[in-house]
């Protein structure tokens, strides 16, 4: 009787085991954080080893790039210091004279950035209706069209994009699409396999977990010009983490498994029980059947919905704040991915092109008893 090796360990495995950064000198288990700047060469003016300055790359980086590329099955991955810095070196690969397309509704701050360069650099933008499920065969300009951008879900809708479908358009057309599966993460969804060429994980929400590293992971389906491009960026102009904020990183994506499918399965919990309830008048959720994007989303999140829900609550923007402000173990606050849940009244936080609802208040769900949250989102909702 031989062995019975598996040759596709599951993600919880990769994540505990197979994120090992042993230190060969010690055999410490934690990795040790190396906050040297620069690295010395040998008595032949030789590098020592694979590291010479810590804009380049550090051994800390190295551990969070090289479990980032196993998780999503990529050829290689780049750590930022923080996800708009992995966006920014993406958008940078483009010319004056390309076209982008991405969604109307998406993470605010990236289309903003979008708009920026676009107004500056002469790049086309096309913003296309993420409820249209043929709008980026609509739109996509072939020859012209260089990157095809998808969220999915999207913020703070949470409508899915089919990303196997949008990877066929782009590619037809001569694009590449990328896919920010930051609400996502590996564990549920993994874009290359579904034919993305690039995936972009804002590391600060699911993959660090706890509210107190800014970062962002890009992945690469395969090494090529626009990799190395994107690389460049990083290596100029210098957004990169520091060593101690990649070690927390590295150690919070050990968990990120065990915190997603908990945090999944609360918030289908909460999410269900608000769908019926008269104070509020919709509920926003990729892993309810009345969503109108569900059957997308149960295709690509293979292993849970995650822990983003949106309420539009019957109600005005001045009862809808008040209403954040009132529960007991949300905490009014931005930003997602932690082990407690936050609430935000979204309209208050984005841009005055936003077209959130001024009644639609966004949740992240995180590890806290189900029970509890349902209780203290009822006891605001009696008092609104
Ligand atoms: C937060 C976020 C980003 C930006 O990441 P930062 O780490 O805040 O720079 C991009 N996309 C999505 C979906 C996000 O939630």
């Amino acid at each position: 009787m031989g062995f019975n090796v598996r040759n596709n360990p599951s993600i919880n495995t990769i994540l505990a085991s197979g994120a090992k950064a042993i230190d060969p000198h010690t055999g410490a288990i934690a990795p040790p954080i190396h906050l040297s700047t620069n690295f010395a060469r040998d008595d032949d003016y030789e590098l020592i080893s694979d590291y010479v300055y810590s804009r380049y790359g550090t051994p800390n980086y190295d551990n969070v790039e090289r479990l980032a590329a196993k998780l999503d099955n990529g050829e290689d991955a780049k750590l930022f210091s923080s996800g708009m810095a992995g966006i920014v070196a993406i958008l940078e690969t483009l010319n004056s004279g390309d076209h982008i397309l991405a969604p109307s509704i998406m993470y605010f701050v990236a289309q903003e950035w979008m708009r920026y360069i676009s107004k500056k650099r002469g790049i086309e933008l096309t913003l296309f209706d993420v409820n249209d499920r043929d709008a980026i065969s609509k739109n996509i300009i072939k020859g012209k069209t260089k990157i095809v951008w998808i969220e999915t879900a999207v913020n703070p809708t949470w409508q899915s994009i089919d990303i196997e479908q949008a990877a066929i358009q782009a590619q037809k057309a001569g694009a590449i699409l990328v896919v920010d599966s930051t609400i996502a993460p590996p564990v549920t969804t993994k874009p290359i396999e579904l034919g993305a060429d690039i995936v972009f994980h804002s590391a600060t929400k699911y993959y660090n977990g706890h509210c107190d590293v800014l970062a962002g992971v890009v992945v690469t389906k395969e090494t090529n010009k626009r990799w190395d491009e994107i690389v460049r960026v990083r290596e100029l102009n210098g957004s990169v983490l520091g060593p101690f904020e990649a070690w927390l990183l590295h150690r919070g994506m050990k968990t990120l498994g065990i915190r997603y499918k908990e945090i999944s399965n609360n918030a289908l919990k909460v999410a269900k029980h608000f769908e019926k309830y008269t104070k509020v008048e919709r509920v926003f959720y990729p892993g309810l059947e009345s969503n109108e994007t569900h059957d997308i989303a149960k295709k690509q999140m293979k292993n849970g919905f995650g822990g983003m829900i949106s309420l539009l609550l019957r109600a005005n923007q001045n009862q809808c704040r008040k209403f954040a402000s009132s529960l007991e173990h949300f905490t009014p606050a931005t930003s997602l991915g932690g082990v407690e849940s936050l609430v935000e009244h979204r309209a208050s936080v984005e841009s005055p092109e936003s077209l959130v609802p001024k009644n639609l208040i966004r949740f992240s769900i995180g590890i806290e008893d189900a029970d509890d949250l349902i209780a203290d989102l009822e006891k605001a909702l009696e008092a609104l």
